[in-house]
């Protein structure tokens, strides 16, 4: 057993009088695989324009869009946004709810903006944050009406940092020009940009039916999916381009186009990212619960943001009755940092477990562990820059556990089933000490938190 006190002299000794922190390796294996690809011609060039020459994933160029203090697009880093699912009619209900969101890491807040007692109390959510002192911007998502409501409630135009607009449900017939208009006359007087977001439920069926029809008359018409994926495409694009005439800058444009299939979500954002230059919002649209909308974002995102697409994401998740609103930010912030992409909380790697141990103590530790860390993390940013890229690692047996934990920044090896009840602690690769008995969870925080407080304390 080691206690709090031991575990400082390591500290006090290795890394603050001593050693300093280990360098850590930054090796891109991508970037040394295409290099010794260099002397083929076949696949590398497509491999290459993935990565620009710092090795990083070359990003596809967009306009910059502030959005209150945040950025979207022009190389800023991919922002992390989220919706609330409260009615925002309860002021008091969905403050609270986007003060939750933002305090888990979204950087921008959508709210539904639907009838006229929801922009009545856009204001006073605003002045609730402010007055908790949150500062994330809001969003607001107008269907139908938002003409109307922006223009009679004028403190809800102000309080709101964006609108989103959706083409296919501004209005219908010759109506639809003049309330599309107003909606950009509202965000020129305003001073705020638009998300122009189309979606496959709800495109602009005129468009559409245009579309098909002037397909049908081809010699070799395309598929009704290739026609529906244009009209996705053109919706957005061109609503853009009455925006810009109507008088909005390209950098208060954002353009987003979702739908619900992985395959049809790449295929669209790769034809949207290869015709314009404005910022994408990125989003797999009724993703569905659970694992299934994790995998399906997941996979959809991932591969986008491979190829340098989409400078916001947002992670559709239909919460379990009673769920967390916040786990569609978890998700975000991991898939952008499992990609390397960018960092936000330090992450537990953990063994699956198999029949080499038998107890359930090292995915105790795991679990606990990581919402330790997710828990620190608001009073841990503040006061320890970089600790978002610490790595933990919690190991159930002697076969990986010594390995994987030397890759850590800090990793503990539980005893499998039969091995000696200890349980080696290793610190920037280094056996540190030996926990021993019932209290290794506390110890192994308490470890933790010593390691942040030396190695990121003084930076
Ligand atoms: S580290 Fe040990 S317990 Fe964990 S999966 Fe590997 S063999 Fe099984």
């Amino acid at each position: 057993m080691i206690s709090s006190t031991a575990a400082k002299v390591y500290f006090d000794t290795a890394i603050v009088q001593g050693k300093p922190a280990r360098p850590r390796p930054r090796v891109n294996t991508l970037t040394v695989f295409i290099r010794s690809l260099d002397s083929f011609q076949s696949n590398s060039q497509t491999l290459k324009y993935m990565l620009n020459n710092t090795g990083r994933l070359a990003r596809h160029e967009t306009v910059a869009v502030k959005v209150g203090g945040i950025s979207i697009g022009g190389q800023a880093p991919v922002v992390v946004q989220s919706m609330t699912n409260t009615d925002t009619a309860d002021a008091e209900a969905t403050a609270r709810q986007i003060q939750e969101l933002a305090e888990a890491g979204s950087e921008l807040v959508r709210i539904t903006v639907d009838t006229e007692a929801a922009a009545s109390q856009v204001a006073t959510i605003w002045e609730k944050l402010d007055a908790g002192g949150c500062s994330v911007p809001i969003v607001g998502d107008f269907h139908y009406n938002g003409h109307q409501l922006l223009d009679k409630y004028p403190e809800c135009a102000q309080a709101l940092a964006k609108y989103r607009i959706n083409p296919g449900n501004v209005g219908f017939g010759r109506k639809k020009d003049s309330q599309f208009s107003t909606m950009i006359e509202k965000a020129i007087e305003y001073d705020k940009p638009v998300r122009i977001g189309v979606n496959w439920g709800s495109l602009d069926q005129a468009l559409l039916t245009g579309m098909m029809d002037d397909n049908s008359r081809l010699s070799a018409p395309l598929d009704a999916e290739d026609v529906m994926r244009e009209a996705l495409i053109v919706s957005a694009i061109s609503n853009a381009q009455k925006a810009e005439e109507i008088g909005l800058g390209r950098d208060r444009i954002v353009l987003s186009c979702k739908v619900s299939g992985v395959q049809k979500l790449i295929a669209v954002y790769r034809d949207l990212a290869k015709r314009c230059d404005y910022a994408l919002h990125l989003g797999l649209t009724e993703a569905g619960m659970g694992s299934k909308g994790i995998v399906a974002s997941t996979a959809a995102i991932g591969v986008l943001l491979q190829e340098g697409i989409g400078d916001t994401i947002r992670i559709s998740l239909t919460p379990e009755p009673g769920g967390d609103r916040t786990k569609e930010v978890i998700v975000a912030q991991e898939i952008l940092q499992t990609m390397g992409l960018r960092s936000f909380t330090p992450l537990v790697t953990a063994c699956p477990g198999c029949g080499r141990t038998t107890s359930t103590v090292f995915q105790e530790l795991a679990d606990s562990i990581q919402n330790y860390v997710r828990r620190q993390m608001p009073l841990w940013r503040e006061h320890y820059p970089g600790v978002e890229d610490m790595n933990l690692a919690v190991m159930g047996c002697i076969v990986n556990g010594p390995g994987e934990s030397k890759h850590a920044d800090i990793g503990i090896s539980l005893p499998g089933t039969g091995e000696s009840p200890t349980a080696p602690v290793f610190i920037d690769g280094a056996k540190a000490m030996t926990l021993r008995g019932d209290n290794i969870a506390e110890e192994f925080q308490q470890i933790v938190n010593d390691y942040v407080e030396h190695r990121y304390g003084s930076v």
